[in-house]
């Protein structure tokens, strides 16, 4: 399970109407319970159900709804598993952006979901991705293990000194923005960056608030969709992930013992303990699911 609640396990029992998972399948979950009766969630958009419930993974033995649990490919490991939540809201993100070989994508931000968009991104095969932010350390990383392109501005930058790194780093401005850091500054920075007629993704706030030029927003006609959560994109993330186009093992920091769940949170507590890393907690040293796993014929370890 990774900190705080997207998880895998086992399939013990199913109910008798559920033909496409089997005892000792292992399976990803979505977190989210929407209550599948709304307006919304009628409308295939579970992602904004108000009445949204998270039980949490902290158990044993856990009864989940059978259409949100997704059969993991062989190739992806059970901790590996966990990340599908968050390479879903990168898929979403892109999704949503109409990303095509012809983008020029600037991904704002160093979260995982934004270097999950730029997974995506990268496999639907854009022109060019660029991953611009202000956490070097993380910069490091992306460009280390990933090889994506990136842009490292100070908070206090001028505009017109980031504006010139994108603009050197596309040698055009962009047509697409996913702003994974959404504060009055970077709003602000992917209008002024954006060609006229892109489209701006808001996928995920730092600051509840962000003010931008509007005259610049209807001036360059530039499109603001959000992006909230996913909705149907654990099948494309794990596919993604399954085809090793979204290597998402390299967001894993450090894996604790179900014995240890304590120490795992108290890791968790801090971005700068783990940095773009998640903590993830793992129950196969305890007895957690073992019928189940020894029921399966395609157990792995
Ligand atoms: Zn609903």
């Amino acid at each position: 399970m990774t900190l705080g609640h997207d998880a895998t396990g086992y399939v013990d029992r199913v109910g008798s109407s559920v033909h496409h998972l089997h005892v000792g399948d292992r399976v990803v979950m979505e977190s989210a319970l929407s209550c599948g009766i709304c307006d919304y969630c009628k409308r295939g958009l579970y992602n904004i159900c108000a009445d949204l419930i998270y039980n949490g993974f902290l158990a044993s033995y856990q009864t989940h709804p059978a259409d949100l649990c997704h059969r993991l490919p062989d190739s992806i490991g059970m901790d590996e598993g966990t990340l599908a939540q968050t390479l879903a809201m990168g898929c979403q993100a892109c999704f949503k952006a109409d990303i095509s070989p012809t983008s020029n994508v600037l991904i704002i931000g160093t979260t995982p979901t934004a270097v999950s968009a730029a997974m995506c991104a990268m496999a639907i095969g854009a022109k060019k991705v660029t991953i611009a932010g202000t956490m070097e350390s993380a910069l490091e990383m992306i460009d280390r293990e990933l090889g994506y392109h990136t842009i490292h501005y100070d908070a206090n930058a001028l505009f017109g000194e980031v504006l010139e790194a994108v603009y050197c780093k596309f040698q055009e401005w962009p047509n697409c923005a996913i702003n994974c850091a959404i504060t009055p500054m970077t709003m602000n920075l992917a209008v002024m960056a954006l060609q006229p007629c892109s489209v701006c993704v808001l996928a995920e706030c730092e600051s509840e608030c962000a003010s931008f030029n509007a005259l610049d927003i209807l001036m360059k006609n530039i499109r603001l969709v959000p992006s909230f959560r996913s909705a149907n994109m654990y099948p494309t993330a794990l596919q993604l992930m399954k085809s090793g186009r979204a290597p998402m093992h390299k967001f894993i920091g450090q894996v604790f013992a179900w014995g240890n769940v304590e120490e795992a949170f108290q890791c968790a507590l801090h971005e700068s303990n783990v940095g773009l890393r998640k903590v993830i907690v793992n129950g196969k040293s305890s007895n957690i699911g073992l019928q189940a796993r020894k029921r399966s014929h395609r157990f792995q370890d």
